[in-house]
Order: structure tokens, then C-alpha cells, then sequence
């Protein structure tokens, strides 16, 4: 049973129409890169599978519960107990700035009160050392490279133990250099048998670390596969013309 049943997501501002009946299914363990020009609805896509934005029609189910089905949402309860099984890592960090490193990530639990503060206090220690922040605990995010900012934003995800993780272009915002220490950690994730879905610039992210790419193009997903089958051997033109571009 997949983890995560996309159907005939539909989405419009106005005229425009952002999402054109997104279908997908997204298995256990899957890393699934969605790929596509600027402007194509992935971010739309993403976060509507966390509540942060409302489709118009369409299905969503997460481990076997519905968020949205066809077009009709669950209830506020509901829907924050299907938020709870995701993390969400996106482009610009999003830390909270007046809080140190430690505070980021125990503030969700926290509030949640379902661990005693030991608990969180283990988990945030050992995310932190997971992440390669240790010495960074007590810094505020200004003090914090901007690789260092997204690894502290990915272990804030993991600290709601998350079933799946959402990445909406989580190294578009860093510098070259520092794209690839945020990589590692993902990548180490998915060797973890973390479930993924990563919207993401970096063919090479793609093609090394996930099991599945979709690429979309104007509120559509025009073509998926392996990364062998759509990177060597596309069959619909524009993912080709995309492809050319981007490689
Ligand atoms: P992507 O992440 O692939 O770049 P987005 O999902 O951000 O694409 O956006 C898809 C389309 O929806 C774009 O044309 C964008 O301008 C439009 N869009 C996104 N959010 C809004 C909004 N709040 N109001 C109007 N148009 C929007
Ligand atoms: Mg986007």
C-alpha cells in the first residue's frame, strides 16, 4: 500500500489553472525528485500535501487517511494528526530567528507535549550530532552559514519523527559550495530508508539518490520513471527540452 495516494489534485488562481489533475503514489522508502521549470506547480503540489495551501479538487491520503477526498477535507483534528506524519524542509529555512539552534528544534515538541523534555532534550542532542552541530547548539540562525541553517531545518523536520519528508528546493538558496554538505545529509537519510519527496534543481541529487523522478511542467506531470529511464532515455519532447537545459 503506498504511504501516500495523490489523485486528480486540481488547483486554480483565477484563470490560472496551477494544478491539472496530479496523480502519484508514493511508496514506503520511495525518494521521489520532482524536477520542472519555474512555475510548473511544484511548490503548489508540495504543500498541499501539508495543509499549506487547498486544492479545488482531487484526493490526498497519508498512511491510509484522507486529507482531502475529492475535494471534501477532513476535520481540523484529523487533518492536524495527518500534518503530524510529515516534516516539511523548505528553500529559505524558515528557522524561527529568535531562537537558538537547541530551541528551533525542541520548540514543535515542546508545544506538542507528547515526550517529557528529557525526551526532546536526547532527540535535539542527538540530531544535532547527526547533523554535524553539536558546537552549534547555542547559536542563533544569523550566526549560522546558510548549508548549517538548512541542516538545522532538516533535523527541526526529523524532530516530530515524520514518516515522510517534504524538500521544496532546499539548496536553491545556498551558495555552490555549500549545497552539497545539505546533500550528504539527505542523502544519508535516504540510506536510511527515509521516505521523500524532494522538488530539487540538482539532476545529480536526482539521478544518484532517488528511486523515482517526476518531471512537471504547467501544472502537470508530463512524464515519470527511474532516473535511468527519464534521464537517459526520455520519451515526451518538452522533458527533453527541459533536460537539455538543465543538464
Ligand atoms: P514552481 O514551484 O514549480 O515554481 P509554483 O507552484 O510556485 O511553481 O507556482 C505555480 C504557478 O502558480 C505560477 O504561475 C505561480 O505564479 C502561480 N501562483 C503560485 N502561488 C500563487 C498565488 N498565491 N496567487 C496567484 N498565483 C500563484
Ligand atoms: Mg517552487
Amino acid at each position: 500500500m503506498p504511504i501516500i495516494e495523490i489523485a486528480n489534485l486540481k488547483k486554480s488562481y483565477g484563470n490560472l489553472d496551477v494544478l491539472k489533475q496530479i496523480t502519484f503514489d508514493v511508496n514506503k522508502n520511495d525518494v521521489v525528485a520532482v524536477i520542472g521549470p519555474s512555475g510548473s506547480g511544484k511548490s503548489t503540489m508540495l504543500r498541499s500535501l501539508v495543509y499549506l495551501e487547498k486544492i479545488d479538487d482531487g484526493t490526498i491520503c497519508v498512511a491510509g487517511n484522507h486529507l482531502v477526498k475529492d475535494g471534501a477535507y477532513a476535520k481540523p483534528q484529523e487533518i492536524k494528526e495527518i500534518n503530524s506524519k510529515m516534516g516539511m524542509v523548505f528553500q529559505h529555512f524558515n528557522l524561527f530567528p529568535h531562537l537558538t539552534v537547541k530551541e528551533n528544534l525542541e520548540l514543535a515538541p515542546k508545544m506538542l507535549k507528547k515526550e517529557s523534555p528529557a525526551q526532546i532534550q536526547q532527540r535535539s542532542s542527538e540530531l544535532l550530532k547527526k547533523i554535524g552541530l553539536t558546537d552549534r547548539a547555542t547559536a542563533y540562525p544569523a550566526n549560522l552559514s546558510g548549508g548549517q541553517k538548512q541542516r538545522v531545518a532538516i533535523a527541526r523536520a526529523l524532530m516530530l519523527n515524520p514518516e515522510i519528508l517534504l524538500f521544496d528546493e532546499p539548496t536553491s538558496a545556498l551558495d555552490p559550495e555549500l549545497t552539497g554538505e545539505v546533500l550528504n545529509v539527505m542523502k544519508d537519510l535516504a540510506e536510511e530508508h527515509m521516505t521523500m519527496i524532494v522538488v530539487t534543481h540538482e539532476m545529480g541529487f536526482a539521478k544518484e539518490v532517488a528511486n523515482r523522478v517526476i518531471f512537471m511542467d504547467n501544472g502537470e506531470i508530463v512524464e515519470s520513471g527511474s532516473p535511468a529511464e527519464l534521464f537517459t532515455n526520455p520519451k515526451n519532447e518538452r522533458t527533453k527540452a527541459f533536460l537539455k537545459r538543465s543538464l
